[in-house]
């Protein structure tokens, strides 16, 4: 390394809780093109131990899982002082005005409704995110 060049950042790592699998490939392809690293849950429990092992930067999290849901997630996770400061995006199809307040109740720092748009899904990343670390070229 030349001295005065600073060591190149560790890329932002992103937790994908999702398990529908067209979902969650169109969400880690987008993170991915952007210079985030994905780590993938398709379940509450995988999602749980994975945020408490890996302690992504962000949480992107389906409300509609098999076992546990989402709102639950968000209840361990925040509990979980492993966990607490992690950000949480749900990102679900539920649209009810009720679902919004109960979900954010929950613990999930925002919300974002299916389908996404990819440039607004992307704004709301980096908000959490301070920018993606991809290479700059
Ligand atoms: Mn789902």
């Amino acid at each position: 390394m030349q001295a005065g060049v600073p060591p190149r950042s560790t890329p932002k790592r992103i937790l994908i809780v999702e398990d529908n699998e067209l979902n969650l490939k169109l969400l880690n392809d987008i993170l991915e093109i952007h210079g985030y690293v994905t780590i993938v849950a398709a379940t509450g429990a995988a999602a749980i131990n994975l945020a408490r092992q890996h302690h992504p930067d962000l949480i992107l999290l389906d409300i509609q899982l098999p076992d546990i849901s989402g709102t639950e997630v968000a209840q361990h996770l925040k509990a979980d002082a492993e966990t607490r400061e992690t950000p949480i995006v749900a990102v679900t199809a539920f649209a009810m005005p009720g679902e919004r307040t109960k979900i954010l109740e929950s613990g999930c720092d925002d919300y974002m409704s299916k389908p996404i748009s990819v440039r607004e899904f992307l704004e709301l990343v980096e908000r959490y995110m301070g920018g993606a670390t991809a290479d700059p070229l």
